[in-house]
């Protein structure tokens, strides 16, 4: 079986413990308007124009986003950086894009990883059929599930879907018993008003799950706006400034109160 992939990261430390493998997986039913990963989201692969600008002189060059790996593929680079990922308690994370828009392959190659003796993970929007979860909930060791707002409209208005579906995939996984890290990305203007933010701890408080073992603060940047220049795509973010450390801090303090270990970044 094949994956549609973008990209392959080595020495990945922001993606679940330890140095990892993350895998990026084509197509993402969101389309959230401070995607860092915009070649991430159509579910097929996809030629990128691309202009550069030195002075006044542009470049253009193009490439293609998207190249299919089997898993025999993937466990082969596993197994160059075995070492340094048995040595730091890391493993493999599939990213995206969206994992779960690929089932079987994410399910296959889970599998295949956990056979092999590596750690997995999946970062995941929390946005598909739950029916999946059955296919990978066995083979995977954690789940880093983003939560960007708890009011649906909000979350419809910024990501293109509803959040209802991914509220109740937490809830299942949360039941299924594995280890879940909540990544909540902190965007000024969107969802940093006070009363999103007490509803937000409130809400994870009334969790009350063991299973939740972080939660990963992660502050807006604006490493994805040369992207969208680049691609000639329009960056809705533009007009929205990053956090500032200090908010950052106090905010780690105030998710704190939940007695989750709260940590900024991945
Ligand atoms: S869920 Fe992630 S990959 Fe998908 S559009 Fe949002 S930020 Fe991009």
């Amino acid at each position: 079986m094949k994956g549609l992939i973008f990209s392959i990261k080595r020495y990945s430390i922001y993606d679940g413990p330890g140095i990892r493998v993350t895998v990026f997986m084509k197509g993402c039913p969101l389309s959230c308007w401070w995607c860092h990963n915009p070649e991430g989201i159509s579910p097929e692969q996809e030629e990128l124009t691309e202009v550069y600008k030195i002075g006044d002189k542009e470049f253009v060059k193009k490439r293609m986003a998207g190249q299919y790996y089997t898993t025999e593929d993937i466990l082969k680079v596993l197994e160059k950086e075995r070492v340094f990922i048995e040595r730091s308690g890391g493993g493999i994370t599939f990213s995206g894009g969206e994992p779960f828009m690929q089932p079987e392959f994410l399910a296959e190659a889970l599998r295949e990883c956990r056979k092999s003796g590596y750690h997995t993970a999946i970062d995941t929007s929390g946005y598909f059929q739950s029916e999946i979860l059955k296919q990978v909930l066995p083979h995977t060791n954690l789940f880093l599930f983003d939560i960007k707002h708890l009011d649906p409209v909000k979350h419809l208005e910024y990501t293109g879907v509803s959040n209802i579906m991914i509220l109740q995939n937490l809830s299942k996984i949360i039941k299924s018993g594995n280890d879940i890290m909540l990544r909540i990305p902190i965007l000024p203007g969107i969802n940093d008003d006070v009363v999103h933010l007490n509803a937000l701890r409130d809400y994870i408080s009334g969790l009350n799950s063991g299973s939740i073992k972080m939660i990963n603060l992660l502050p807006y940047h604006r490493i994805g706006s040369s992207k969208y220049r680049k691609l000639g795509r329009d960056d809705r973010m533009k007009s929205f400034n990053p956090p500032s450390s200090e908010r950052m801090k106090e905010l780690k303090k105030f998710f704190s109160s939940t007695g989750i270990k709260v940590k900024i970044g991945g």
